[in-house]
């Protein structure tokens, strides 16, 4: 066994199901293990990797702030964060005009929660079945699968669920308590399973006529991965709340809540220690410079359209539907996936599940046509 895995296990309190794979080394779409074997990334560490593993303008930036300031308390004004905040807001959607900065996508939606219990003075949530928000005890609150749910009850009062993109079914589910409806524009964990414009826009107006935050969790379709800087564009709404992380720093843990004007909180009531460091911000800004310089969205458009002519050419038996928006991928198959994402492991192609039988692709929107064709080959032997 190898060296490290043996290290590794005797060590880590381990969480995670694990590919007996010891990954050392990447560089832009790619991978390499500790024996020197090459794969493939469609996976991009569960969607983080979006400007590549291994960005040399990623990598320079943080060097350069390594070398200046790493960390700065939240009761300081600092250089960095001004210029990553200015920055986030310039690529957000209409409306969204402050962002409070942490450090990963479960912490955003427990800072969307707070924000709209202070904000509506009410209790209550609903959020979709199938969605996923993550794995603290509020976004956890907020998240469908019962597993992981069951054994961290009781979970925080008054959340419920609803079918996604079936408005009769969220209308009767709010009360005189709903402070906010917590939704993704495309359910990522879920299945890859694309949100309805007319949908949305009902929800807004009841979410406008009832006093109540819609949070657009974004953590996973953010920064370009749909075509667009963000999948709420698709959907012509104003978010109260939107959720980023993921993609945001180009691998460095950072996230965020984006607000509208209409969340107002007071110094004291919220906060945290590393949330908007210095270094993480100088990772916000190199990444969208990079996201922005080379276009990322459209990319991951004309990358996305590339990925389904080609695969639309084989016949598929074993594939029920492919939903794909962007580089944001959805291989609904007859059968279950993990079979199928060990023979593309076999193959040296990085993929991942989204529930039990949908294989999912989120590779790095830097990607080349090559790869893809290799990916798409690949895949039309392993689900012929
Ligand atoms: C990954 C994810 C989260 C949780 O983010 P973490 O950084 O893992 O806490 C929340 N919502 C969505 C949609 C996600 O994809």
């Amino acid at each position: 066994m190898s060296a490290i895995k043996e290290l590794q296990q005797k060590y880590e309190l381990e969480v995670f199901p694990k590919r007996d794979v010891v990954l050392v080394k990447g560089k832009g779409a790619h991978l390499w293990d500790e024996e020197g074997n090459e794969y493939i990334d469609c996976a991009a560490g569960i969607g983080v990797a979006s400007i590549g593993h291994a960005n040399p303008k990623l990598a320079e930036a943080l060097k350069k702030q390594a070398d200046t300031l790493i960390t700065c308390p939240g009761t300081f004004y600092n250089d960095m964060k001004a210029k990553a905040l200015e920055k986030l807001i310039s690529v957000a959607p209409e409306g969204m005009t402050k962002a409070y900065l942490c450090n990963s996508g479960t912490e955003a939606v427990e800072t969307a929660i707070k924000f709209a219990r202070y904000v509506t003075k009410k209790k209550g949530f609903i959020s979709a079945m199938k969605g996923f928000h993550g794995r603290t005890l509020g976004a956890l609150s907020a998240t469908y699968k019962m597993e992981y749910r069951e054994d961290f009850m009781p979970l925080i009062e008054g959340f419920s669920f609803v079918p996604y993109n079936n408005f009769e079914k969220l209308e009767s589910a709010i009360t005189e308590d709903t402070a906010g409806i917590i939704l993704e524009p495309i359910q990522g964990e879920g299945g890859i399973n694309i949100g309805d414009k007319e949908y949305f826009q009902k929800v807004r107006k009841l979410c406008d006529d009832n006093n109540i935050m819609l949070i657009i969790d974004e953590i996973q379709t953010g920064f370009c991965r749909t075509g667009k800087f963000f999948a709420t564009e698709y959907l012509g709404i104003k978010p109260d709340m939107m959720t980023v992380a993921k993609a945001m720093g180009g691998g460095f843990p950072v996230g965020a809540t984006l607000c509208s004007d209409k969340i107002q909180i007071p110094p004291g009531k919220h906060g945290t220690t590393f949330g908007g460091n210095a270094l993480a911000c100088s990772a916000v800004i190199a990444s969208i410079d990079f996201m922005l310089e080379n276009k990322l969205d459209k990319k991951a458009n004309e990358l996305g359209a590339y990925f389904l002519e080609k695969i639309s050419k084989y016949e598929l038996s074993k594939v029920r539907e492919i939903r794909i928006k962007g580089l944001m991928i959805g291989i609904e198959l007859k059968e279950k996936v993990q079979p199928i994402l060990q023979e593309l492991m076999n193959r040296k192609i990085v993929a991942l599940p989204a529930g039990n039988t949908v294989l999912r692709m989120l590779p790095p929107l830097v990607i080349s046509k090559e790869d893809i064709d290799i990916v798409v080959e690949n895949l039309a032997d392993v689900l012929k």
